[in-house]
């Protein structure tokens, strides 16, 4: 990685990050192939997770074929851009936001070979770029499959709260669907649960239901695979013509039984990710402490021996915290720390309640780099000796060289 690569790469992945602090939890949407009503389905979860009180917010990175602001009635609508610079979700009846990219590829999506890591820098930027405000659930509508799109999300947002699996109830589509289950086991991203769709036509007449595409298909495989299932929606022709009307079912026959199994399911959902919600409020606590930091700065901890870098950060005397302006790129503030004492944990938890961002090392573990991520905290390593003021303004000019991490442990 290039020098100044580090410090924009970084600047990045902390807008993103205080981007995703908003919101509460994300929920993907995933189908083994195309035309199972994954959308359709993720389009009326969302509404009715609005209805059940939550703050919601819709993402669309469908890159190819993008149907939420068609179910939406929100195609051809312009994304305007706030005084933060940031993009302006759509509303959809004030209780839902809406953003897609298809509202931002309008008429520039045929010209368009997008590849993998395209993908990925679009799909960033979309998350970092766009103001969700306080969401209490972002449900993220990706295409069909285990490509680019879903994977990006998962790389993206560390932690997501599961994935709600759609599938219909013929063979076939099963079959894809288990792959979508390896996908998420591979990726460790929880299953929510399996939703069954087109699970059977109740006639209109006579209440009758007929089993089309046959049933069940999709609560024998959630079991064999051992993830929740979720619930059924049998094949409406009221929620052809609501789609393709841009209201969605649940908004327009509030009252039926479909809207019913929508209610339910979404009540499955709560219960399984809000039941750590009480656990994590203590949490949730310390990350207001931290939230009120103004986005201009930022805190970057080096660890020193009489003032110098210490190549061994466990084995440090004293921590320099600098507070940085991030648009002027200079020291404001400097600070000298005595840390706790060295066990395994304890630095990463201490320099965040530091409110340290960045922290520039020498050597380090894999272990205990991966213990200083899992508190939020971004890290280069390998940094070379000298001053430590020198080295946070060398990472400022994008000059800071960083070699060998000498610790292997
Ligand atoms: P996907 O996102 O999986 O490609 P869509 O949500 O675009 O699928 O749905 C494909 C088509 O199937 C759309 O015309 C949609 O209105 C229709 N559809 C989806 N679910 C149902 C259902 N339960 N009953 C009837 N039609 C449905």
């Amino acid at each position: 990685m290039k020098p100044q690569d580090n410090l924009d790469s970084f600047l990045d992945d902390m807008e993103l990050n205080r981007t995703l602090d908003s919101i509460h939890h994300t929920v993907v949407v995933l189908s083994g192939k195309g035309g199972v009503g994954k959308s359709t389905i993720a389009a009326n979860l969302a509404l009715s997770l609005a209805l059940a009180g939550r703050r919601v917010g819709i993402l669309d990175i469908d890159f190819h074929g993008p149907s939420i602001p068609k179910l939406f009635g929100l195609e051809g609508r312009r994304v305007e851009t706030n005084e933060k610079q940031k993009l302006v979700p759509l509303e959809y009846a004030g209780t839902l936001k809406v953003m897609s990219l298809g509202l931002l590829l309008q008429g520039r999506d045929d010209a368009v070979i997008w590849r993998g890591p395209m993908k990925m820098g679009a799909i960033k930027q979309l998350l970092k770029d766009v103001d969700w405000g306080e969401l209490d659930y972002l449900v993220v509508d990706s295409p069909p499959g285990t490509g680019d799109e879903p994977l990006s999300i998962v790389q993206l947002i560390k932690n997501i709260s599961g994935a709600v699996v759609v599938t219909t109830p013929q063979d076939l589509s099963l079959s894809d669907v288990r792959r979508s289950l390896r996908f998420c086991e591979k990726l460790q991203l929880p299953v929510i649960g399996v939703i069954e769709n087109m699970s059977g036509f109740i006639c209109p007449h006579c209440g009758e239901s007929s089993p089309i595409f046959k049933t069940g298909g999709g609560e024998t495989l959630a079991s064999e695979m051992g993830v929740d299932f979720l619930g059924r929606v049998p094949i409406e022709p009221d929620i052809v013509l609501a789609s393709d009307s841009g209201q969605p079912y649940v908004y327009q026959y509030g009252k039926s039984q479909t809207a019913k199994n929508f209610e339910n399911m979404v009540a499955k959902l709560l219960d399984k990710v809000e039941k750590d919600d009480t656990d994590s409020a203590s949490i949730d606590e310390s990350a207001e402490e931290k939230a009120p930091k103004a986005v201009a700065g930022f805190c970057i901890a080096v660890p020193t021996q009489n003032g110098d870098l210490a190549m061994h950060f466990g084995h440090c005397e004293k921590f320099m915290l600098f507070e940085v302006d991030r648009d002027k790129k200079e020291i404001r503030a400097t600070r000298t720390l005595t840390p706790p004492p060295h066990e395994p944990g304890v630095l990463p938890q201490w320099l965040s309640e530091q409110k340290v961002d960045l922290v520039l090392a020498g050597g380090m573990g894999v272990k205990a780099q991966e213990l200083f991520r899992q508190n939020g905290l971004e890290l280069i390593v390998g940094v070379q000796g000298g001053k430590a003021e020198q080295a946070v303004k060398d990472f400022l000019n994008g000059n800071l060289q960083t070699g060998d991490n000498l610790c292997s442990h």
